[in-house]
């Protein structure tokens, strides 16, 4: 079951400039930034109530994040959902027959396990499961 939306993930060209962009849209300032090596990605994050804003911005160009803002340029770039157990939504949708993007989840920014469906499944929405790290 998908229980929240967790964040909105934008595709940026400089986490810097959209850092300071961003903190004047919103009125106040991200609280943290992330560098998540196995996407190649720099992310910062911006805390809207409940919801989440990630900037991600490319840190080499085989990124997926560099091939997004190649083809479709700066924007939104995926919706990520808070699920209670991951391995379990994944096998639900699959049977349902969305596409994942990775049999297995990975670890992503922010504590979270996280898996993404492929966009050619829903809607040319790039959706993203995530679930909270338990630190035991
Ligand atoms: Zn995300």
């Amino acid at each position: 079951m998908f229980r929240k939306i967790e964040h909105i993930g934008i595709a940026v060209k400089s986490l810097e400039n959209s850092n300071t962009l961003f903190s004047k849209l919103f009125g106040k300032d991200h609280y943290k930034i992330e560098r998540v090596e196995s996407e190649g990605v720099s992310t910062s994050f911006f805390m809207l109530g409940e919801t989440k804003i990630e900037l991600v911005e490319a840190t080499n160009e085989n990124s997926a994040i560099a091939k997004f803002i190649e083809k479709k340029g700066e924007g939104i770039h995926h919706i990520a959902y808070d699920v209670e157990d991951i391995y379990a939504e994944m096998n639900r949708l699959k049977s349902e027959g969305f596409e994942l993007i990775h049999p297995e989840p990975k670890r992503g920014a922010d504590n979270k396990l996280i898996c993404f469906l492929h966009p050619k499944t829903t809607n040319g929405v790039l959706v993203e499961l995530c679930q909270e790290i338990q630190n035991s």
